[in-house]
């Protein structure tokens, strides 16, 4: 049976959330500090399974480089793969950055298209970049879906899904039209200070007489 609040309450989370954190204006900048399109789905690319600080690294040490579908594929892949080193699983990240140079350039003339369809057929680009490039980089209303909001989502009931895609899929069903502009600013935000991977803060936690998970914790400190 499906875990998930009523659609009032959700709606009564995203008005919490609205409250307690800062949205879009406050994180206008791209993903790990990249702003632009291309850019940004090259970072994207690179943060699977990394942190954000060698993600940065890497990303740094790249476009020093090149930062251009052009001036990439002009790298031999030895070249691409020693700058992203840092990053992880640089063999892999390095056959997809060329795979999507190349149909960037075959396929879109090197402009990075503003649509999830466009983002999507291309290669490397899956739910979560093409929805933080939307985001970020085009200011689309998207709630974008990373690891923090995947996470934060399903604690509180707001999803009930196993993967992140499917969390992306359900927020856009579930979250008020108004909250898809910062949504994604809020919940990563509460994911990071409040409700946090390990120990989350309940305590002080604006959503805690709704959230699914800390009701559960609840019932079961009462039976132990
Ligand atoms: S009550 Fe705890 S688990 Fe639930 S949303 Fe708040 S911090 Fe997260």
């Amino acid at each position: 049976m499906a875990r998930l609040l009523s659609d009032s309450d959700v709606e009564t989370v995203f008005e919490r959330l609205r409250e307690a954190m800062p949205g879009r204006t406050k994180n206008a900048k791209g993903p790990k500090g990249q702003p632009d399109a291309y850019r940004s789905c090259i970072s994207c690319m690179l943060s699977a399974q990394s942190l954000d600080s060698n993600t940065a690294k890497a990303a740094r040490a790249l476009f020093a480089l090149a930062t251009s579908p052009e001036e990439m594929l002009a790298l031999d892949d030895e070249a691409i793969a020693q700058a992203i080193k840092p990053c992880g699983l640089y063999n892999m990240k390095t056959r997809n950055i060329r795979k999507f140079n190349q149909a960037l350039l075959a396929e879109h003339r090197g402009v990075v298209p503003d649509t999830r369809e466009g983002l999507l057929s291309l290669p490397g680009i899956g739910r979560k970049c093409a929805d933080i490039v939307m985001s970020f980089t085009f200011g689309k209303d998207v709630i974008a879906v990373d690891t923090h909001v995947h996470r934060v989502c399903n604690r509180i009931g707001l999803t009930d899904a196993k993967t992140a895609d499917k969390t992306a899929e359900q927020l856009e069903e579930r979250a008020p039209r108004w909250a898809h502009a910062d949504g994604h600013f809020w919940l990563i935000q509460f994911g990071k200070r409040v409700c946090t991977s390990r120990a989350p803060k309940c305590e002080r936690c604006p959503v805690s007489d709704l959230c699914l998970w800390y009701a559960e914790q609840q019932a079961q400190a009462a039976t132990s």
